[in-house]
């Protein structure tokens, strides 16, 4: 635990550096959206091209992966669905209101996936570290407030939606989806998986030996 409250606060120039590379981004799914504690935080510059390329990868919207969920979704049939659903927590990237279904994309990096791990950023650790506790805390606070109403919630990372591990992510999430929806998805895929046992409320798996890849 930190020694003190006060942060290491970046220069003025690393803190516009970061602004810069956080816009868009934090301020939308990941960032501290206006209402929780304090917002006193503020990010630090990245430290490395990977980062930034991770910090910049997070639009909030409408994000790479998010549209390759979407597409795969259409073509499944799986359609009828409402993206960014403001009226219950979380917002979900996608929701199905009417039949209590919400799925939420999320990027590995800010949300801290289980599959890939991803790292820490080297420098600023304290700041990364209560940002990243923020954010998981805020995903299960979320998945909680839904599933206390009835939703049923699928959790999607952005490593599961890789080219090598899509198609297994889908043939996972879809069926699950189908069941729940009450649809007949349109092309087979894969094996079916037993969608309707246990209420699926697990994220899908993805495979365990997803590496982070470039
Ligand atoms: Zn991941």
């Amino acid at each position: 635990m930190a020694e003190s409250d006060t942060f290491v606060m970046p220069s003025d120039e690393e803190a516009q550096a970061a602004k810069a590379s956080d816009s868009g981004g934090a301020g939308a799914s990941d960032g501290e959206g206006g209402t929780s504690s304090g917002a006193s935080l503020r990010a630090p510059a990245a430290s490395s091209a990977a980062v930034r390329k991770s910090m910049q990868g997070n639009k909030g919207k409408n994000t790479k992966p998010e549209l390759l969920v979407r597409q795969r979704l259409r073509e499944a049939g799986l359609t009828g669905y409402r993206i960014h659903w403001n009226k219950v927590p979380g917002k979900p990237d996608v929701a199905w209101p009417g039949k209590r279904v919400a799925l939420f994309v999320q990027g590995c990096f800010w949300h801290r996936c289980p599959h890939c791990k991803p790292s820490m950023p080297k420098s600023h650790i304290e700041y990364w570290v209560v940002k990243f506790d923020r954010n998981v805390e805020r995903d299960e606070r979320t998945l909680r407030e839904l599933e206390d109403v009835g939703w049923r919630v699928h959790v999607i990372w952005e490593c599961q939606l890789k080219k090598r591990n899509i198609d297994a992510t889908m043939a996972d999430l879809l069926p699950q989806l189908a069941a729940e929806l009450g649809k007949e998805l349109k092309t087979p895929v894969g094996e079916p998986t037993g969608a309707d046992a246990g209420g699926a409320k697990r994220p899908a798996e993805g495979r365990t030996d997803a590496k982070q890849a470039e």
